[in-house]
């Protein structure tokens, strides 16, 4: 790896998103440090031999110093403070994020007249655990992480956002703010609707219901076990997407719904449904080669290539 390439990684946040990239950049051999807000898993951090510190103007200061490739991996709600954080003393750094939305970091980067070197990120990996101790190296581990490409964007901060997700293990998927949001509000935010949605219907059903309650009801609502205020963090900011997909089922649910009621009969959801999931076990990515950030029309053609099934793994 050339210097010039692959700065240091500097990480705000170090919960299980950001405690993950730390952990996998320094196990990958790459100069990383952390912050974080809380004494607690600062020194949980240090213990566990990392660099990290509860001081946010001191770690960005050494951020700027290095020319360090700052990762925001704070929920949305916290993004703006860090963001002034970050205008205020590493302005020039490159910059990225593991956000779960990127239409709404978009315009928060924007605000804060950061835009030039901000390539938005979102490694596709998580638990339904939080905080330092729920990090692990190994997260990312073939997971696709979304590397925002748009025209206009600096080849050279985007080249090393991918090379971050490829050190982490992951594998490179080139997409727009918005495709992405209306993709991740049908695969992610969706099914955290859908699975608080299935919790409490179980749950009405009192202790017989969770009694009885075995394979399908524990992994459809797997996600709901997560920190409450993630997924509302994450929902709520693509909340114009998330309506969309949130329609579209709500009509499916009604007519299956008068289906049942009128004919005693789900065969169209289940037939639909069915098939999806086979769409889905065939799914297979290709590998996206030939195309060198900074050529010519190397947006575009990355976008068609994010968009068919391509990824990155290495660059
Ligand atoms: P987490 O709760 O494990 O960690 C959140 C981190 O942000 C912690 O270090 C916390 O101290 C810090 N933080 C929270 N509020 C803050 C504030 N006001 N000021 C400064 N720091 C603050 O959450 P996580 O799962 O690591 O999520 C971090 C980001 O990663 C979020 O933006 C989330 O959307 C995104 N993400 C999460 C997942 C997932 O499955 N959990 C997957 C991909 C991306």
């Amino acid at each position: 790896m050339s210097a010039g390439v692959d700065p240091p990684v500097c990480v705000l946040g170090l919960g299980l998103i950001g405690g993950s990239v730390l952990r996998a950049a320094v196990a990958a051999g790459r100069t990383a440090f952390g912050y974080n807000r809380s004494d607690g898993a600062v020194r949980a951090a240090r213990g566990d031999g990392f660099d990290a510190s509860t001081d946010l103007a001191a770690v960005l200061d050494r951020a700027a110093a290095a020319s360090a490739l700052i990762v925001i991996a704070v929920p949305m709600p916290a993004v703006d403070a860090v963001l002034a954080a970050i205008a205020e003393h590493a302005p020039d750094c490159p910059l990225t994020d593991v956000v779960s939305v990127k239409g709404a970091i978009t315009a928060a980067v924007q605000a804060h007249d950061l835009s030039r070197r901000f390539v938005g990120g979102h490694p596709m990996a998580g638990t339904a655990e939080s905080g330092w101790e729920a990090s692990f190296a190994e997260l990312f581990a073939d997971a696709a992480w979304v590397v925002e490409t748009h025209p206009g964007v600096d080849p050279e901060v985007w080249t090393q956002v991918a090379r971050l997700a490829v050190l982490c293990g992951a594998v490179v998927v080139p997409a727009q703010a918005r495709e992405h949001d209306l993709a991740v509000a049908r695969v992610s935010h969706l099914p955290h609707v859908l699975a608080e949605a299935l919790a409490s219907a179980g749950a009405n059903g009192g202790d017989l219901a969770l009694g009885l309650a075995a394979g399908s009801f524990r992994d459809g609502t797997r996600v709901a076990g997560s920190a409450p205020e993630l997924v509302r963090a994450m929902c709520e900011a693509n909340s114009t997407a998330l309506v969309h997909a949130l329609d579209e089922t709500l009509d499916a649910l009604t007519q299956a719904r008068s289906a049942l009621a009128d004919r005693s009969s789900v065969a169209d959801l289940v037939t639909a449904g069915h098939q999806a999931r086979q769409r889905y076990e065939r799914f297979e990515r290709w590998d996206i080669s030939g195309i060198t950030p900074g050529s010519p029309d190397w947006v575009n053609r990355m976008l068609a290539a994010g968009r068919s099934g391509g990824v990155l793994r290495k660059i």
